[in-house]
């Protein structure tokens, strides 16, 4: 039996780099229209030059 999910290995949203079980990555939770939406990053360096790219 293997561990199921509903995705596959996500891809930071940064740079593209599969996001494996790895303890820098980082998941950023957000809701959008209702919807939870999860952003995958390899590292915490990617979330923030994602951040500062996507201010709101
Ligand atoms: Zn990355």
């Amino acid at each position: 039996m293997t561990d199921s999910t509903d995705e596959d290995s996500p891809a930071c949203r940064q740079c593209g780099t599969p996001v494996g079980p790895s303890s820098e990555q980082r998941v950023i939770t957000t809701v959008e229209d209702g919807t939870t939406v999860y952003r995958h990053f390899c590292t915490d360096e990617c979330r923030e030059q994602w951040e500062s790219s996507n201010t709101v």
